[in-house]
């Protein structure tokens, strides 16, 4: 359910095997297009396929993903955006092209690899009507806190308090049918458990909080509290930078924001496919359960597991990025389990 890297001890291995590839491997693919001068780096494979993330050791036959007979979003998605704290336009901008990059309606498309075909593998997922996740999603409306009405620390509870606010203010509605509400932090303000235990969750508010039922998640930016954990591999641990490793440069030039990205995809596609907690997820406990996304957690291409992030591509400008959005926007965002190939799939794989 929440987003943590936590496997920096294998992480590190992942770097090892990344940085210093070259010396003992040959097969450096490089190619030119008429725009852009790219790489594809990682370009070591692991013996196995998709074999060492860290949830299931060696085998998609331990994943036991299971779906417990609840709803998923098969209605078009309307995502209520909740802006907390102080924003800057442009991280807003860039947040809302990735959001309007996954429907495949209101834009015309993206180059493959793109937002709307990642979000392909979450739409796969069905209910007990055999209705799928709606690949239609769009940003309804938006509200914004920039008094930080309930402090610079926000609960769990009090991140529900932010959405009663917001829905109890007139332009901004409560859509009992169709609606999510994404609740985002800014760089200053810090939430329990984030950068320690989660860089972002999901859940649904609770009627005696919020008056209503409303799936929701949140995603704290971590620029300023813990890039290397939450905004990874955009910012790295200490500890690998002294052995020679170099973060990866941000496809958009903000650590903080572009983490956010990957973290509010995962949030997404889990909160899509267990809006309520009682339907997709593996695992005998529904307290802590294992979603979709968790399944993938630090995975971008062919070749990753166990903290080594697979085969993404590099611009001219030596951006890292695996899948491109709307108004030429390039992104770097996380695999999702497929219940189709049983195994973490994205638009960037090359097999
Ligand atoms: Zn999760």
């Amino acid at each position: 359910m929440a987003v943590l890297r936590s496997t920096i001890v294998l992480a590190f291995y992942g770097f090892l095997l990344f940085f210093f590839p070259l010396t003992v491997h040959s097969a450096h693919h490089k190619k030119h297009t008429s725009t852009d001068y790219k790489v594809t780096f990682n370009p070591q494979l692991p013996p196995r396929s998709f074999a060492a993330s860290k949830r299931y050791e060696g085998s998609s036959d331990l994943v036991n993903l299971r779906y417990h007979m609840g709803p998923v979003l098969s209605s078009p998605i309307n995502i209520y955006l909740i802006w907390y704290g102080k924003w800057a336009a442009s991280q807003q901008l860039l947040i809302k092209d990735f959001l309007l990059s996954i429907s495949t309606t209101n834009h015309r498309a993206a180059p493959s690899p793109s937002v709307s075909e990642w979000w392909r593998t979450v739409s796969l997922y069905t209910d007990q009507t055999g209705a799928n996740i709606s690949r239609s999603v769009l940003i309804a409306g938006e509200y914004s806190d920039t008094k930080y009405s309930l402090g610079t620390h926000l609960t769990r509870l009090s991140i529900q308090q932010v959405i009663a606010s917001a829905v109890k203010s007139k332009p901004f509605p409560v859509d009992h049918k169709n609606g999510i509400y994404l609740v985002l932090t800014s760089v200053d303000v810090t939430v329990q458990d984030f950068c320690r235990a989660v860089c972002g969750f999901h859940y649904f508010t609770f009627p005696s909080m919020v008056g209503y039922t409303l799936p929701y998640a949140w995603v704290g930016n971590s620029g300023k509290q813990c890039p290397e954990v939450c905004a990874y591999p955009f910012a790295i641990p200490s500890y690998m930078s002294g052995g020679g490793a170099k973060p990866f440069t941000p496809p958009n030039g903000d650590v903080g924001v572009d983490g956010m990205i990957s973290v509010i995809a995962h949030e997404l596609a889990e909160l899509s496919s267990n809006p309520l907690v009682n339907a997709w997820y593996a695992g005998e406990d529904p307290t802590a359960p294992t979603e979709i996304g968790d399944l993938c957690e630090g995975l971008y291409g062919t070749g990753g597991g166990g903290g080594y992030i697979g085969q993404v591509t590099r611009d001219g400008g030596g951006r890292s990025y695996n899948m491109n959005g709307r108004r030429r926007r390039k992104f770097l965002v996380q695999w999702i389990w497929s219940p189709i190939l049983k195994a973490c799939a994205g638009p960037n794989a090359i097999d």
